[in-house]
């Protein structure tokens, strides 16, 4: 069974107060979007020295890797350490600024992920050390106008060859980080002459400067406005095959399943964000109940109050406990089938939005409004209940799963 430990406590304290001084003085201006997240992150970075613990990490795989040694993913409590110390920064930038994770995490874990696991060996050395120290923001691109849960089936973004040359034409949409990164990975279907269902899915890493890429302003939305959420256009961008993910047309019909794998660990992430929002809600809502008098009593003697406080502490219960299982699978060496990644999302995303609706109701008017906190972290709650596969999705892949057997 893993519990928290004195280290991962002190680590937390030294978040806490990462966040007191450096997030929650600017949570407004990151919520009216008058602030990019990106200066947060960097600070983030440089202060707990998370990219150079990646680039060194990164930098010792790619070694392995040229000296031909197999890769063996660590295991046992170093792999759990590891794992939870990854999920205690994320957890409590959850508790103020959930974008902040989201723009975070689609730059190092889907951009800089999708690369070091498919791209090739330059690849890999040329894109990912600027993703991971964040000298570069990444976006991963893969929704259309018109293909959302359908992200294959419905592609219509294209790639045909020109002697060496792949153009690309097409629009992404949705795309967290899409108005400013620097790089970005883009799938597409490879037209060579079949019908476009026979086309298979590639991925291409653009620079955000490539010619013939524009972008849209950042949408305006719900909530998440940490996050700046955008288009993207491709009218005949031309790129080579350094730029073809991987740089090998062999074996090309495998982008689905690269797609799909990130798609897997997109939605392992989601806990830990849930936890965090669910013990913020939580925390604030008791302390609501314990102090507000409303018929000469506290609101927290009200048993219809006292049911949504309890049902609160069952989903943080769950929630935490969904964590611990990946933590738990990360030091045997494994990760969670899509199916299982599937009911975690879909439960921690439907628990997280009730969590913060229920808050909100504890706290009457006062959860209404901006000061009281609760009501951003409704706003932003409703994202996860859509991005990384909206919650029908998840149902349907953990039904195709038992139902398959
Ligand atoms: C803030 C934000 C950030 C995002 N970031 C990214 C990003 O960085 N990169 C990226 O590629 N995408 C991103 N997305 C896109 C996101 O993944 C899609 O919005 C999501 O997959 C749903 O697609 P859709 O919006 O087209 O909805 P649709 O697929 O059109 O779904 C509409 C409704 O129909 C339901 N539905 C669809 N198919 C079925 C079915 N078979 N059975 C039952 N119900 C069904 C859905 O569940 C939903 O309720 C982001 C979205 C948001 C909102």
């Amino acid at each position: 069974m893993f519990e928290w430990n004195e280290t991962h406590q002190m680590v937390r304290s030294m978040m806490t107060r990462f966040c007191a001084e450096e997030v929650v003085p600017h949570r407004d201006a990151l919520d009216t979007e008058q602030m990019l997240p990106y200066p947060i992150m960097r600070k983030l970075f440089d202060t707990f020295q998370l990219g150079h613990l990646q680039l060194a990490q990164h930098n010792k795989r790619l070694e392995r890797d040229k000296a031909g040694k197999e890769h063996k993913p660590k295991t046992g409590p170093e792999a759990v350490d590891d794992a939870a110390m990854r999920a205690i920064p994320v957890i409590e930038l959850s508790r103020w600024v959930p974008g902040l994770v989201t723009a975070m995490g689609v730059s190092v874990g889907l951009t800089a992920g999708a690369i070091n696991a498919r791209g090739s060996f330059a690849q890999r050395e040329r894109f990912c050390p600027d993703l991971l120290s964040l000298d570069k923001i990444g976006a991963w691109a893969i929704t259309e106008p018109s293909s959302g849960s359908d992200a294959f089936g419905a592609m219509r973004t294209t790639a045909r060859m020109d002697g060496d040359t792949f153009v690309i034409n097409g629009q992404k949409t949705f795309i967290t980080n899409g108005p400013h990164a620097d790089t970005i990975v883009i799938y597409a279907r490879l037209d060579r002459g079949e019908a476009p269902e026979d086309r298979p899915v590639v991925a291409f890493i653009l620079d955000g400067d490539t010619p013939g890429l524009a972008r849209g302003k950042a949408f305006r939305k719900m909530g998440m406005h940490s996050s700046p959420t955008g288009e993207l256009f491709l009218q005949d961008v031309r790129v080579g095959m350094d730029r073809l993910m991987g740089e090998s047309l062999e074996g090309v019909s495998g982008g689905r399943a690269a797609a799909k794998s990130t798609f897997g660990q997109e939605r392992t992430g989601v806990a830990a964000m849930a936890l965090g929002m669910i013990q913020e809600c939580l925390d604030r809502s008791v302390a609501y109940a314990k102090e507000r008098v409303q018929f000469g009593k506290p609101i927290g003697q009200y048993q219809l109050i006292q049911e949504k406080l309890a049902r609160m502490v069952v989903h943080r219960q769950n929630v935490e406990n969904l964590l611990f299982r990946s933590f738990g699978l990360a030091g045997a060496g494994k990760k969670a089938s899509f199916a299982e990644a599937s009911a975690s999302k879909l439960y921690c995303a439907r628990s997280t939005m009730e969590v913060c609706l229920d808050a909100i109701q504890i706290h009457g008017g006062y959860g209404y409004m901006a000061e009281y906190h609760v009501e951003q972290l409704a706003r932003d709650a409703k994202v996860l209940q859509i991005y990384g596969g909206t919650d029908e999705i998840q149902i349907s892949q953990i039904a195709r799963d038992l139902l398959s057997r």
